[in-house]
């Protein structure tokens, strides 16, 4: 609307006024409407009040010049119906009289008359009081006219104002980024579906916790904008497993829950859970690239025994909790005892946040032998931790908690710092050759950082170790990853000439062209088919069929978990190179690391046929 208040309006109605004159002596009447048209004003005439009242109910007149004396009806009287009128009391009324005495003018104002002229009438007089009613009519019009803008200014005002006041309502309650539902609604939600269940028992209704498997690296690879679009196609993606009723909200970060309402039976919800994690087995694509996630899931089930939305959440954040702690990419339903599995594990990430600073982390070794010769050519690393109550933790309990709180990336920059600086004082020690190697196991959550190689080459420069006697052990799943950094990473280590071997391999996605175009060096097969590798015929293909696909590109092969002389001797056959497990060593503390290599490298010089160490 325009804001300017428009006052040319007024004074054009003046130019259009239309005077009615209303007297019975004719030539009043002329000599008026001559001096009136003369002025440029429309002029109407009527002889006497009934007459007069007609003509102002055909077209209102802008102003009445009335006769006061008038057979039949006279001036007062017409006057008085015209005031009694809503449509005509606001026309003004001239009286015109003979009479000049203060009781005829008194009673014309007291009728409503807005001035009064006496005749004989001076032509002046007349116009001049004709222009200053036209002027006021004029003036209440351009009153009438801004009072009229300023309301409907202030009406569009109000309403700007209630759809900024809701639009601030509603922003309060929603994520920016997804614009779901927040933390501060479910809350208000709970409390209703709540305090109605109390009311109404029947109303059942499940509480979902998800939190994301996988999005800190693809975040931390692909970039925060990259994140934020997945983030809004995860919503999206929940959104469409679920029904219109159901309240998904995003509490931060990689975190949703699903309020499901009106549930028929509870364990409907478990229905629900099973439809999200299926939706996920298909990839998105982000920036050209297939980015795969998954969701770890909490759910309470049996709502009734809750008075507290905190303590609700808190009770599927811990199911949740738990689906990850078994191998993520599930769902876990709430019970009791889950709450006492999820405060030790709390617990435990605690610790491990003071284990380095503490001195409780060790490397152990295990020596990696070539089958052929029996000679130790290297040793893996393996982290141990010795937990002040809980004593020895193997790997596999605290690397996943490590991975989960980003704790791995200290961690693992503590494991490639050590098992350097073992090597190098056995390389002073004279213990080993210089071709031997430590391989240092690398979590996907290390290889994904933008600066990896550069940590690389600090520790090198600082330990004085060549490159090539570091070997570093990632899993399928960080080249499946195939990001910028992971790709940057990999040929920054090729440069360096620092190898890499893919370990645990035969569990993962394996994808022989990804293996192909990163041209990694060693193949580690995984315990598990050579366990079993005796047992059936199958595994004993696999492995075969391993020994082929490394021996085809190029690649070292390393078994794991040589337990028995039967596995060793049938590796053997089949031409793998290289070897680890019980059957040659455990992994050993460094001290015994050191007399393991001392005595053999002692057996190597007292028989130099022997192939270097
Ligand atoms: P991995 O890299 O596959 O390591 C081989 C595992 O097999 C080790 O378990 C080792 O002790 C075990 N092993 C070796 N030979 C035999 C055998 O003959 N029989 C049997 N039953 N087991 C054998 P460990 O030390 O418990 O490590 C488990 C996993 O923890 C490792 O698997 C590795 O994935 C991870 N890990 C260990 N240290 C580190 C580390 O410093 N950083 C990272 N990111 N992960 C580590
Ligand atoms: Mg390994
Ligand atoms: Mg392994």
């Amino acid at each position: 609307m325009n804001s300017e208040i428009n006052l040319s309006h007024s004074s054009a109605s003046v130019a259009q006024a239309d005077i009615l004159i209303v007297d019975d002596v004719l030539e009043n009447i002329r000599l008026l409407s001559t001096m009136l048209d003369f002025s440029g004003y429309q002029t109407r005439k009527a002889t006497n009040g009934a007459m007069a009242l007609t003509a102002i109910k055909a077209t209102l007149p802008s102003l009445i010049l009335l006769d006061v004396r008038m057979p039949n009806m006279n001036g007062y009287e017409v006057c008085q119906q015209l005031k009694s009128d809503p449509k005509t009391v606001h026309i003004p009324v001239i009286f015109l009289s003979a009479a000049d005495d203060i009781t005829n003018k008194i009673e014309a104002f007291r009728v409503g008359g807005a001035d009064y002229i006496t005749k004989p009438f001076h032509v002046e007089e007349v116009l001049a009081r004709v222009q200053n009613q036209l002027a006021i009519i004029a003036a209440q019009q351009t009153i009438h006219q801004l009072n009229a803008q300023l309301e409907e200014r202030v009406k569009e005002r109000t309403q700007q104002l209630e759809t900024a006041n809701s639009q601030l309502s509603e922003m309060a309650f929603r994520d920016p980024l997804t614009w779901l539902p927040n933390r501060a609604l479910l809350m208000e939600c709970l409390r209703k579906a709540l305090s109605q269940q109390q009311t109404n028992p029947e109303d059942q209704f499940a509480v979902l916790y998800l939190d994301c498997d996988r999005f800190k690296p693809v975040n931390d690879s692909l970039g925060h904008q990259a994140g934020d679009d997945l983030l809004i196609a995860i919503s999206q993606r929940l959104g469409s497993v679920l029904r219109q009723e159901d309240l998904l909200v995003r509490l931060g970060g990689d975190e949703f829950v699903i309020l499901l309402d009106n549930l028929v039976d509870s364990w409907s919800a478990t229905q629900v859970a099973d439809r999200i994690l299926k939706s996920f087995t298909l990839p998105f694509n982000l920036r050209e690239r297939d980015v795969s996630v998954s969701f770890s899931i909490g759910i309470v089930l049996d709502c009734s025994t809750y008075c507290d939305p905190e303590e609700l959440l808190r009770d599927a954040d811990a199911a949740m909790y738990q689906a990850k702690a078994s191998g993520k990419d599930q769902y876990q339903i709430f019970e009791p005892s889950l709450y006492q599995t999820v405060c030790r594990r709390l617990q435990l990430e605690m610790d491990l946040r003071q284990a380095i600073q503490r001195q409780e982390l060790a490397l152990h070794y295990q020596p990696i032998v070539e089958l052929a010769t029996g000679n130790i050519v290297g040793v893996e690393a393996l982290i141990r931790w010795h937990h002040p109550t809980q004593g020895l933790i193997p790997p596999d309990r605290f690397i996943p908690i490590a991975e989960e709180t980003g704790f791995i990336l200290k961690l693992g920059n503590w494991a490639l710092r050590e098992a350097c600086r073992h090597l190098r004082q056995w390389q002073k020690q004279h213990i080993v050759t210089s071709s031997f190697s430590v391989s240092v196991n690398v979590s996907a959550h290390q290889f994904a950082q933008p600066d990896f190689v550069k940590q690389i080459d600090e520790i090198l420069a600082e330990t004085q170790i060549d490159p090539q006697c570091l070997k570093l052990e990632i899993t399928e799943t960080v080249i499946m990853q195939d990001t910028a950094f992971v790709t940057d990473n990999i040929s920054g280590l090729q440069q360096r000439s620092i190898q890499l071997s893919i370990d645990d391999f035969g569990t993962g996605y394996s994808s022989l062209s990804y293996l192909h175009s990163f041209s990694v060096e060693n193949l580690k097969i995984d315990r598990s088919f050579i366990h079993r590798m005796h047992k059936s015929k199958n595994n004993f293909g696999v492995v075969t069929a391993i020994v082929q696909i490394a021996k085809a590109m190029r690649m070292n092969l390393i078994a794991e978990g040589i337990e028995t002389s039967e596995q060793l001797a049938q590796l053997k056959v089949l031409g793998c190179q290289f070897g680890q497990g019980y059957l040659f060593s455990k992994p050993l503390p460094s001290e015994d690391m050191v007399d393991l290599l001392a005595a053999t490298f002692q057996k190597h010089l007292e028989s130099p046929n022997n192939s270097p160490i």
